[in-house]
């Protein structure tokens, strides 16, 4: 008789050194991730629907890239599996329009992060926005990002963070000793 494997509520960490996951497993063990998130990010957004999030976008384009192409849309998204890593996605739809191709460039964020801190939901805006200029996850691309958003890349830790505690919280475990 196997019981299922469990799930790894770390496998939003993928990639993080092993000295970093321990620290992980010790706030885990000691019933203090939650804390943690709470104090650090405190503040809600109101971004609550499509129109919203375009308007949020499209307003940190305006100011950070302000000639990268245009955004046709930006829009939660119920679809998207954040178990594989991605947390919004860029794509770019071709359509013939008039007989000529153009492409329809679409944000699209996991639908959790309409009920998140507003510095994750940023996170993932600017990580996107950036992709406009490069595809690569390289050197350009992570400046750009920390020039969106100072502090990205300790917020892209806590935002998984943030996933690990809600896969926690949906297994019940996150306070093992109480
Ligand atoms: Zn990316």
């Amino acid at each position: 008789m196997n019981a299922p494997r469990p799930v790894d509520p770390l496998r939003f960490l993928g990639g993080y050194p092993p000295s970093t996951l321990d620290q992980v497993r010790e706030l885990i063990a000691q019933g203090q991730l939650g804390d943690y998130l709470v104090r650090r990010y405190p503040d809600r957004h109101d971004v609550r629907n499509d129109g919203a999030l375009y308007e949020h976008a499209m307003a940190l384009k305006q100011r950070y890239l302000r000639n990268a192409p245009l955004l046709a849309k930006v829009a939660y998204d119920n679809r998207l599996q954040i178990d594989q890593r991605a947390l919004g996605t860029l794509t770019a739809v071709s359509r013939v329009q008039g007989g000529q191709l153009k492409a329809k460039r679409e944000i699209r964020v996991a639908a959790l992060f309409r009920d998140a801190p507003a510095q994750m939901l940023q996170m993932i805006v600017v990580h996107e926005l950036a992709h406009l200029k490069s595809r690569e996850h390289d050197k350009a691309f992570y400046a750009l990002c920390e020039h969106m958003l100072p502090d990205y890349h300790q917020v892209e830790f806590d935002t998984r963070l943030y996933l690990t505690w809600r896969a926690l919280e949906a297994m019940d475990i996150t306070a093992p000793n109480t």
